[in-house]
């Protein structure tokens, strides 16, 4: 897999006491270049790890050791391993997680090549990490907070994740974290 750098300043160095756990998935509402400008400004605070362009173009924004900020809130989650304190507090899920951006709108289907790339990167990723390539631990942004839309109405995050686990595991296992 072609991973092009594009290093964001908006990361957090290291991610505490945790470690990635689950993997979330973004619609870009833009352009896969436009989220470039977005993510290398520090205007916009905001980062994830990866984005997939619509040709199966991958872009590393933060390294996956790092935490990015990609779903730092929470709203009325319905994500059954969302980690809360013991005075019932959220913990920031981009300590746990990792956030992979789509190019395209919520009502525009993937292409081929982005649900290659894509399924390619997570099972990447799930292998670094030992997350399970399943609906728990593979999930849309929405799942998090509510009031956003990402996965968007066209994805199939089923296929997605049967996908992932059928790429062969010969993944290059040197790619930056
Ligand atoms: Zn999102």
């Amino acid at each position: 897999m072609n991973i092009i750098n594009k290093p964001s300043p908006n990361y957090y160095p290291g991610r505490k006491t945790y470690k990635p756990e689950a993997i979330v998935i973004h619609i870009m509402q833009g352009t896969l270049y436009g989220t470039d400008s977005w993510f290398q400004s520090t205007l916009s605070k905001v980062s994830a790890h990866y984005g997939i362009g619509k040709a199966g173009q991958v872009h590393q924004y933060v390294n996956e050791k790092d935490t990015a900020y990609h779903a730092g809130r929470v709203n009325t989650p319905t994500w059954g391993l969302i980690k809360q304190t013991d005075t019932g507090l959220y913990i920031s899920p981009d300590y746990y997680t990792i956030g992979i951006e789509h190019e395209g709108d919520f009502n525009v289907d993937w292409t081929d090549e982005m649900y290659n790339a894509s399924s390619n990167l997570i099972r990447a990723i799930s292998l670094r990490w030992n997350i399970p390539l399943d609906r728990k631990h593979i999930i849309g942004h929405h799942e998090i907070y509510a009031l956003k839309k990402c996965l968007g109405n066209t994805v199939d995050i089923n296929k997605l994740i049967a996908m992932a686990n059928d790429h062969a595991p010969l993944i290059d296992q040197s790619l930056t974290v």
